[in-house]
C-alpha cells in the first residue's frame, strides 16, 4: 500500500513544469476536502494563511489547505521532489527579514488542524499544530487548568512553541517549550514521526528553540497545571509623562535582580499623536488576589503617575486585553528585539527621549518600545542542555514595534532602531547579544540567535533530519 503511493508520487513528480499546474499536481494525492488555490485565483485568500505584517513579506505562487497528516506527508513529498519551495505557516505572525527571501513559494495553511483536547486527569493538553494560544483558553479554563503561552490570542501555539514561548505565566511555569511532552512531526521526506524525551529524542532537543527548521507539527501534546489562585489575576496600568519618567524607570530596574514569580512588569514607551506626547505605561500584572498584588501596586502609585486604572480579570481575559489592536493585520512592523537582564534608568530615559525625538520629527511613524519582564525563575530550572532553546537567563524581552504604512521611513526607522539596539546592548548585562528568535530582525548573526553553544549539535541535527534545507526560512540554520 505504502509503495503504491510512493510510486504515485514519483510519477506526479514526472509532470512537474515551471509553472506547475498545482491542481494536477497534489489534488490527486491528497483528501478531498483539501482546497488549493494559485496565487492569481479569487479563493486565494481564503486558502492561503493570512499575514500579519507586510513588511519583508513571503510571496506564494500557491495556497494548500490539507486536510489530514496523511495530506501534508503528500504535500511535503510531491512539493520536495518538484522542487516547489514550501513554508507552513498559521496566521502569519512570522515577520523578520527572511521571509521575504520566501519567493514564489507554496503557502500550507495550517488551520485545520484545531482540534483542542484537555485531559485534566493526566494534567495534558493535545492541541493540533494550527491552534492559537486564545483557541487552548476556554477548554482549559473549563477544567480549571492553565498553561504558560504567549500574551497575543491570535498567535500560533506550536509557531511560538518551537522558538521558545514567552508571556505573563513564564514566571511560574517556564518557556512555552518548557511545557511540551511530544509532538507528531512531518519530516523533510514526508514520514510522520513522534518525537519525545523518549522517541526521537535528539528531534524534540532540536524543535525545542529551533522547531521550524525541523518539519511541520502536526499535533503537539503539553502538560497542563491547575489554575493559580482561582484564575484571579491582577492588571494594573500607569501612565507617566516623558518628563516625569525617571522614577517608573527606577522602579522597573529594582526588579533586575529578582522579580517575584508571579509578577509580570511590561514598560511600554509611547507616542499620542493627538496630544503630541511621548509617555511611559507601565503595566503591572500579579497572579493572585488583589491584597497579595497591592504592595507592588502601592509602589508604582507612589510615584505619582498620571493615570491609573487597576482590574481583576481572568488569564484569557488579560490576553485579550493585550491583543487589542496588536492582533490587527495588514500594518507594517519592522521589529527589532534584545534581551537583557538589566534595565539602566539613565538608558532608558536617553532611549525615551530619543523616541520622543524620532516621534516628533516623523509624524507617521506610530510605533513602541516595550520590555516584558518575566521570572527567569522556572525557565532556569530546567537545564540547559535539555532544550536547544539558548538564553534562559533573559528575564527582559524588548521589542522595538516599530509601525508605518510607508516604505520611505524604512532607513530612518532602521538606523534609529540599530543605534538604539546598541546603545541597549551596552546596557544589557551580557556581553554578547542574545537575540529571541521569535522576535528577531532577521539581520542577527546565527550564534546570538540559536547561541554559539547550541549551533553545533542544531547543524548536525538539521543535516540529519532536513539536509536538503526545506524548512526553516525563518531563520535557516546552514551546515
Ligand atoms: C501580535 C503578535 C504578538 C506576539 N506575542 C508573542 C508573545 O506574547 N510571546 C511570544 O513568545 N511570541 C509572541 N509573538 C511572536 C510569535 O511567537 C512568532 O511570530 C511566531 O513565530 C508566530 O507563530 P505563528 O504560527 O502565529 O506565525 P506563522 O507566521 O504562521 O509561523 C511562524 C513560523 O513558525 C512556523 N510554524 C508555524 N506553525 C508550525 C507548525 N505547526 N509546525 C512547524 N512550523 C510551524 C512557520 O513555518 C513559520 O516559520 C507575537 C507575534 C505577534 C505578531
Amino acid at each position: 500500500m505504502l509503495s503504491q503511493l510512493f510510486q504515485v508520487l514519483a510519477l506526479a513528480s514526472l509532470s512537474i513544469a515551471a509553472n506547475p499546474n498545482y491542481e494536477d499536481l497534489f489534488k490527486p494525492f491528497v483528501s478531498p476536502g483539501t482546497e488549493i488555490a494559485t496565487v492569481s485565483e479569487p479563493d486565494f485568500a481564503e486558502v492561503a494563511s493570512p499575514r500579519w505584517s507586510t513588511w519583508q513579506p513571503p510571496t506564494f505562487q500557491a495556497a494548500i489547505k490539507p486536510v489530514t497528516e496523511a495530506d501534508v506527508q503528500a504535500i511535503v513529498r510531491i512539493a520536495s521532489r518538484n522542487k516547489i519551495p514550501f513554508l507552513a505557516t498559521l496566521n502569519g505572525h512570522g515577520s523578520n527579514k527572511n521571509y521575504a527571501r520566501v519567493q514564489n513559494a507554496l503557502n500550507i495553511n495550517l488551520e485545520n488542524f484545531n482540534s483542542v483536547v484537555v485531559d485534566a486527569v493526566n494534567n495534558r493538553l493535545t492541541i493540533g499544530g494550527g491552534v492559537t494560544f486564545g483557541q487552548i483558553s476556554e477548554p482549559l479554563e473549563k477544567a480549571g487548568k492553565e498553561i504558560q503561552t504567549g500574551n497575543a490570542v491570535c498567535v500560533g501555539m506550536v509557531g511560538a512553541t518551537i522558538g521558545g514561548g514567552i508571556g505573563t505565566l513564564q514566571g511560574l511555569h517556564g518557556l512555552v517549550l518548557d511545557a511540551l511532552v511530544s509532538v507528531k512531526l512531518v519530516t523533510a521526506k514526508g514520514d510522520l514521526v513522534v518525537a519525545s524525551k523518549l522517541v526521537n529524542s535528539d528531534l524534540f532537543w532540536a524543535i525545542r528553540g529551533a522547531g521550524a527548521n525541523f518539519g511541520i507539527i502536526v499535533s503537539a501534546t503539553y502538560e497542563v497545571y491547575d489554575q493559580t489562585s482561582k484564575g484571579e489575576v491582577i492588571l494594573a496600568s500607569f501612565g507617566f509623562p516623558l518628563s516625569a519618567s525617571r522614577s517608573a524607570w527606577e522602579f522597573v530596574h529594582s526588579y533586575d535582580e529578582h522579580i517575584p514569580a508571579p509578577l509580570v512588569v511590561i514598560p511600554a514607551i509611547r507616542y499620542n499623536h493627538t496630544t503630541q506626547e511621548t509617555s511611559l505605561n507601565v503595566a503591572v500584572v500579579y497572579y493572585g488576589t488583589m491584597a497579595e498584588a497591592q504592595p507592588y501596586l502601592d509602589q508604582v502609585a507612589a510615584l505619582n503617575p498620571i493615570s491609573t486604572a487597576v482590574q481583576t480579570v481572568t488569564n484569557s481575559e488579560l490576553h485579550e486585553i493585550f491583543s487589542m489592536g496588536a492582533c490587527d493585520r495588514g500594518g507594517r512592523h519592522n521589529g527589532y528585539t534584545l534581551g537583557m537582564k538589566k534595565t539602566d534608568p539613565d538608558t532608558m530615559e536617553e532611549i525615551m527621549q530619543e523616541m520622543n525625538d524620532f516621534y516628533e520629527t516623523h509624524p507617521n511613524y506610530n510605533g513602541s518600545v516595550s520590555i516584558q519582564r518575566y521570572s527567569n525563575e522556572a525557565a532556569m530550572k530546567v537545564p540547559d542542555n535539555e532544550t536547544s532553546y539558548p538564553w534562559r537567563d533573559i528575564n527582559s524581552y524588548l521589542l522595538f514595534d516599530n509601525v508605518y504604512a510607508d516604505a520611505a521611513l524604512d532607513a530612518d526607522v532602521d538606523d534609529l532602531s540599530r543605534s538604539l539596539r546598541d546603545k541597549l546592548q551596552a546596557a544589557s548585562g551580557y556581553e554578547d547579544p542574545q537575540i529571541y528568535l521569535n522576535y528577531a530582525h532577521g539581520d542577527e548573526p546565527l550564534n546570538q540567535v540559536y547561541g554559539a553553544s547550541k549551533l553545533p549539535k542544531l547543524r548536525t541535527l538539521k543535516k540529519k533530519w532536513d539536509p536538503d534545507h526545506s524548512f526553516g526560512f525563518n531563520f535557516p540554520i546552514d551546515y
